[in-house]
């Protein structure tokens, strides 16, 4: 339930989801939603609501991310705001805007496997039979209709907050990396992944033309238009508050074993490490493990997520880990790794044992048989070395720049932050965005 929903429980209201409305060369649903609410004087009952659906869609734009307004019921026709939004898609390539508007939260089971796995036209036909609602899309093409269905099924458990702010799309996005170190500095924890200290670069800024200027994401609303006017010398510009699922692992499905795992979804198993982690060309790791059902696989570290690399690559021979990430759809059994979780380890290492008469480092001649090169000494025993290890129940994630929405970050794990609203503190969600 939202934070409003107490009060605005007795009035009528209007739940309009929109998905898709943007092209690789513009737009954004996000945009396309604070424009609605523009237009059509939309008084709000609730947070507008950015849903992450499955990271892991091939025919997403960016984030797979669809949006949900619940407005307190308006005398405009469901058909006159369905064609607005469908009017501001940007048209390219795929897209393929779908608007689903109906008068109370529609109950359904499509959100779950739009977040965690791929969802079929058959799949969306059955819900549509089942739903109370109006959906709208054009030309018959119904795929955003998928994310739009979600984002109004969508039941919260963890959740955050983004304040987007938006720019003219001919304009050059202004960076102000020192501002948002500062409001990074005065806000931690309560926001996150706004800079990355290792690469020395802000985060909050995308890349694309899209008309996002930047989104500050963080725990709780209030803060995030504190931490704006930190970062902004152009507070006329327009942005909302968003509730959203971002950072809170939402689309990692715990499985027994990799054989229950598919492509294009996100998983979390325990396994042991069955060799040590290999380096390969282009400074990506690949570590070897085994399930619990003894059923083996490879986890790929790629170069990009930095900090995970280099910490897989202390993993060793015997280690017992919990891994996550997403299902490769080309090669088999493989996992590209989003984090692991150090359970237990071996800190003792053999090694071939130093020669005791002339100090060289002895070569293995048997299994139990080293030989000292140099002198032609044997010897039948390894050394053992007390190695350094990661603590059990040490977390290890990619580099702050290499975070997909989805993914939960070190400052919302560290707190384990709920956040609890003081809801008399808020004037009401129509406070959430500017004029
Ligand atoms: P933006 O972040 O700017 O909103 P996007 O990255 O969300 O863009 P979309 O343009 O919305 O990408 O494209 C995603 C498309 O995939 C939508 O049509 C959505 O309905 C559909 N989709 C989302 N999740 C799934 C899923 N699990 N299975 C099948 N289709 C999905």
């Amino acid at each position: 339930m939202g934070l409003w929903s107490a009060r605005s429980v007795t009035m009528p209201t209007t739940w309009i989801a929109l998905d898709d409305t943007d092209s690789y060369e513009g737009g954004c649903t996000t945009w396309v939603a604070y424009q609605t609410i523009k237009k059509f004087a939309l008084s709000l009952a609730d947070f507008p609501a950015l849903i992450r659906l499955n990271p892991e869609i091939p025919w997403k734009t960016r984030g797979n991310g669809a949006v949900l307004i619940i407005a307190n019921k308006c005398s405009t026709d469901d058909e006159n705001i369905a064609r607005f939004i469908l009017s501001e898609a940007q048209f390219g390539g795929k897209t393929s805007p779908g608007v689903f508007i109906t008068g109370d939260k529609p109950i359904g089971t499509m959100w779950r496997r739009a977040l965690t796995d791929v969802v079929t036209p058959r799949v969306l036909q059955l819900e549509l039979k089942n739903l109370e609602g109006r959906p709208f899309c054009r030309n018959g093409h119904a795929r955003g209709l998928i994310g739009a269905i979600s984002a109004a099924e969508h039941v919260w458990d963890d959740f955050t907050f983004e304040l987007i702010s938006y720019r003219e799309t001919d304009l050059p996005r202004v960076e102000e990396p020192r501002g948002v170190l500062w409001m990074d500095s005065l806000t931690s924890p309560l926001t996150f992944l706004n800079y990355d200290r290792k690469a020395n670069k802000p985060l909050i800024y995308p890349s694309g033309p899209d008309p996002v200027w930047f989104g500050i994401r963080g725990e709780d609303p209030l803060l995030l238009i504190g931490a704006y006017h930190l970062v902004s010398n152009y507070p006329e510009n327009p942005w909302m508050v968003f509730k959203t699922n971002q950072g809170t692992n939402e689309h990692i499905v715990e499985k027994p074993s990799i054989m229950d795992a598919h492509p294009y979804t996100t998983v979390k198993l325990t396994a042991s490490v069955e060799d040590q982690p290999r380096m390969i060309q282009g400074g990506h790791l690949l570590v070897k493990l085994t399930d619990l059902q003894g059923n083996t696989f490879e986890a790929i570290a790629y170069r990009q997520t930095g900090e995970l690399v280099k910490k897989a690559a202390l993993l060793r021979r015997g280690d017992r880990i919990q891994v996550w990430g997403a299902i490769q759809p080309k090669i088999e059994k493989a996992m590209n790794l989003q984090g692991l979780l150090f359970i237990a380890g071996n800190a003792l290492e053999r090694k071939a044992p130093w020669c005791p008469i002339c100090g060289h480092v002895m070569e293995k001649k048997g299994q139990h048989e080293y030989r000292c090169k140099p002198c032609g000494t044997t010897a039948h025993d390894e050394q053992t070395e007390v190695i350094p290890r990661p603590k059990p129940e040490s977390e290890f994630l990619p580099s702050a720049s290499a975070f997909k929405h989805l993914m939960k970050p070190y400052r919302r794990r560290k707190l384990d932050i709920h956040y609890e609203f003081n809801e008399d503190a808020y004037e009401g969600p129509s406070k959430m965005l500017n004029k």
